[in-house]
């Protein structure tokens, strides 16, 4: 279904989708950490799809902190190579139809479609590929490609959720410290704007792409 009712009783089946093994938190990290402390989640299915070994820890860590307190969860982090993923494209390919084949999700986060990143944007193209009847909100990851859009989803999000996500992005992914963006100012910065965007009272939001919702 095209469609999803946060504020219904019935709790969510998520699929959560990243290329890489923090852009599942840095996407929509702070959504996640909302709907577990709601109770909103029946399931979740955590997929990241290239790591190494190093970063898969770090990415299992991380997951499993985001996810606490949710009892039904499968957290998937493979091996494919970073910045390659198109050269395993008909891999990731069944990945996903296997994924299809087991489970449905009321609701999947993936890439938006027209992220600059080649492995972000490949995943996000996969996605709709393959999840024909489902409804999909692309999450956001800043970069120096400089492809930040206009997002058409927003969900706001109190300080605290904020302050979570962002230390543990700066807590878990210490392999990731030496990289010039990754820091405090990146993500809080995001945040504020896209609650700016929507006026938010909260001050924060994380902002999605939805191509097609139903109601
Ligand atoms: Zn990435």
């Amino acid at each position: 279904m095209l469609s999803v009712d946060f504020g219904n009783s019935k709790k969510l089946n998520l699929l959560l989708l990243g290329a890489h093994c923090d852009d599942i938190e840095i996407g929509c990290g702070g959504t996640l950490l909302r709907l577990v402390e709601e109770n909103k989640i029946e399931h979740v299915k955590w997929v990241v799809f290239a790591s190494t070994a190093e970063r898969k820890k770090e990415a299992i860590d991380c997951a499993e902190f985001f996810l606490r307190g949710v009892e039904s969860k499968e957290i998937v982090v493979l091996n494919f190579e970073d910045t390659i993923l198109n050269e395993s494209k008909s891999e990731i390919k069944n990945v996903l139809v296997s994924i299809k084949n087991n489970f449905s999700p009321d609701l999947i986060f993936t890439h938006h479609r027209h992220d600059l990143h080649q492995d972000h944007k490949l995943l996000s193209e996969l996605t709709w590929n393959i999840f024909r009847n489902h409804l999909v909100l692309e999450y956001e990851i800043p970069k120096y490609d400089g492809d930040l859009g206009h997002p058409n989803f927003f969900i706001t999000l109190e300080e605290r959720y904020v302050t979570k996500k962002i230390k543990a992005l700066l807590n878990y992914y210490v392999s990731q410290k030496q990289k010039h963006w990754f820091d405090n100012e990146t993500f809080v910065s995001l945040l504020r704007v896209r609650g700016l965007e929507i006026a938010s009272p909260t001050r924060y939001a994380e902002a999605f792409h939805v191509k097609k919702v139903s109601f």
